[in-house]
């Protein structure tokens, strides 16, 4: 399903001619717009869950991580870091469920 209102839902319906990373029937992946690494992708599910608490399907979450993985072979980046932020407490801002690949810089641990 898809939200009028979602911005990664118009984002991946094509709605802003978004450059994708990566794409096919399930997910798409494109870069996020405030970088906090040189690295910093988004990979989202094509249909709108607010968060992955929403998701029952276990295979899309699978699909989810090896596109994550496609994406960081396919920048040549070999360690990374994937968040799914969960909830303001823990940061989500935009509540279409996303997967964050960051790399191409020494990460630190814990994070803020
Ligand atoms: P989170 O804080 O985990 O919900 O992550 C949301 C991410 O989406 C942030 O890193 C934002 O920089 C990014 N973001 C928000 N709007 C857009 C957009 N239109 N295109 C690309 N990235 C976006
Ligand atoms: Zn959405």
């Amino acid at each position: 399903m898809s939200n009028n209102d979602c911005v990664f839902c118009k984002i991946a319906r094509g709605d802003f001619n978004t450059e994708f990373l990566f794409e096919d029937d399930r997910v798409v992946s494109f870069k996020d717009l405030d970088p906090q690494a040189p690295v910093h992708v988004l990979i989202i599910p094509r249909s709108h869950y607010d968060s992955v608490k929403e998701v029952e399907d276990e295979a899309l979450i699978g699909h989810l991580v090896t596109a994550a993985k496609k994406v960081a072979e396919k920048l040549g980046i070999k360690e990374y870091r994937i968040v799914m932020n969960t909830g303001p407490e823990a940061g989500q801002s935009v509540f279409h469920l996303h997967m964050h690949l960051l790399g191409g810089r020494a990460m630190r641990w814990p994070p803020g």
